[in-house]
This record gives C-alpha cells, sequence and structure tokens, in this order.
C-alpha cells in the first residue's frame, strides 16, 4: 500500500464484555509502540462498551464507533433504540451505517439516509457499508446496486468530509470469500468516481491469510473487519502484515 494513512476498522458485532476488552491491553501497546505507522484503528463495540473502551484507550490514538444509530438525533419513544447525539455523548466519533446485517433486518435506503443525516448532524464520522448479493453479483448488477445505495443513502448531503465507504459484498462477509483483486480493484475506482474525496475501504472476511493479497490493492484505503478483529492476535497480525 501507499504513503497514506490506512483504517483499521474492528466492527466486534454482537461480541464482548467487560472482561473482554482485557484482550486490547496487546492492541493498546502495540499501538503505542507503532506510533510511526500511518494508521487509524477504530473500533466498534457493541454500545454498552462504548464508553467503558473509552477510558480504556484513552492515551491512545484508538478512536472509537458504535455500529448502528436510530434516525432522529432527537429523544423518542423508540424502546431500545439509541441515537447518535447520545452515541457521541458517551464516546463515539464515529457510526457505522448501512451494514447488510442490518439492511437484511428491513432497514433500506431511505433509512440510512436519514441515519446518516442525523449522525453527521450530531457531530458523527460516518462509515457507510455498501455492497452486493451474490445474486446480484451473478446477474453482473454490481454497479448498478451500488449507486442505488450511494445516491439513495447520501441524498441531500452535500459535505462529504465526514464520510468514509466501505465496500462490503453481502456474500464475502463472514463466508470466507473475497473478491478477486481485479474486482475490488475496479469497484473500489467506481465507488470513488461516483463519491469523490471519499475514503474507500474494504470489508468481508479479510483475515491473517488474505491481507497478503488484499494490501497489495492500491486505491483501498484500509479494512472493516468484523470476525477476526474479535481476537486481538489476529487483529494486530493483520495490520503488521499491511505494513510488512
Ligand atoms: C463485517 O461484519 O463488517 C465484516 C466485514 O465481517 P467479517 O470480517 O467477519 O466478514
Amino acid at each position: 500500500m501507499t504513503n497514506k494513512y490506512i483504517y483499521f476498522v474492528a466492527n466486534w458485532k454482537m461480541f464482548g464484555n467487560l472482561r473482554t476488552l482485557n484482550s486490547l491491553n496487546k492492541v493498546i501497546s502495540f499501538v503505542k509502540k507503532n506510533k510511526q505507522r500511518k494508521f487509524r484503528l477504530i473500533y466498534c463495540p457493541p454500545a454498552t462498551l462504548i464508553d467503558p473502551l473509552k477510558d480504556k484507550v484513552k492515551s491512545t490514538s484508538i478512536q472509537i464507533g458504535a455500529q448502528n444509530c436510530h434516525e432522529s438525533e432527537n429523544y423518542g419513544a423508540n424502546t431500545g433504540q439509541i441515537n447518535s447525539s447520545m452515541l457521541k455523548s458517551v464516546g463515539a466519533k464515529y457510526v457505522i451505517l448501512g451494514h447488510s446485517e442490518n439492511r437484511q433486518l428491513g432497514e433500506n435506503d431511505i433509512t440510512i439516509n436519514k441515519k446518516i443525516r442525523s449522525s453527521i448532524k450530531s457531530g458523527l464520522n460516518i462509515i457507510f457499508c455498501i455492497g452486493e448479493s451474490l445474486s446480484q453479483k451473478r446477474k453482473k448488477m454490481t454497479k448498478k446496486v451500488l449507486s442505488r445505495q450511494i445516491i439513495s443513502g447520501l441524498k441531500k448531503i452535500r459535505n462529504k468530509d465526514k464520510l468514509i465507504i466501505a465496500y462490503e459484498p453481502v456474500w464475502a462477509i463472514g463466508s470466507g470469500l473475497i473478491p478477486k483483486e481485479i474486482e475490488i480493484l475496479e469497484i473500489v475506482k467506481f465507488i470513488k468516481n461516483k463519491v469523490k474525496g471519499a475514503k474507500v475501504l474494504y470489508g468481508g472476511s479479510v483475515n491473517t491469510k488474505n491481507i497478503n493479497v488484499l494490501k497489495k490493492i492500491n486505491n483501498v484505503d484500509g479494512f472493516l473487519i468484523g470476525g477476526a478483529s474479535q481476537n486481538s492476535n489476529n487483529f494486530i497480525d493483520i495490520i503488521k502484515k499491511t505494513f510488512n
């Protein structure tokens, strides 16, 4: 990869408790020892761990993100929901939005757009996930699907400074499968043409083996990592290999 900052975003999904945070001691000392390396580390734990994690990483460059939020930045009668301003108030700087696991639960482009707008208003940075399903890929609809997700998701959003896009093919998430290098290269180029100036990450089954291939795709600005980020040794290994 080139001389730019590389993002490593850990999406812990529904994983972790207060004890699990101890496993981050290794990551914290790795980050402190590697201050000269050009990477940005963002941990997105479940909302229950944002506040304790904030305390734990306060003397480091590690930043914290949330995994989703409600579409309104105001309080309301929405049992079980958390909004972007509440996340900001406990220490989140980022929020993952549009993740396919939430799209599969019924989230659509319109609600994602509302969530992005409310999160920007609350001062959060957005990690906006887009990606095609396997059947859409087989029907050669990838670019059409991504275009729709981008146009609808980013409707009425003029200031894209707070935006990172994560290209996550749905079929690659948690499956151990990844697209060919040439496909990622082409899709990332396509996304960067559509959203000028955006950083674009790749996500979907990134692991300690395939990082050796993925790190060579030079228009990728970093990685959104699910399963492999839950194990600190694996996560550190991925970062180390990216720079070796
Ligand atoms: C994700 O959930 O965003 C993700 C990339 O998961 P995994 O790395 O486990 O495929």
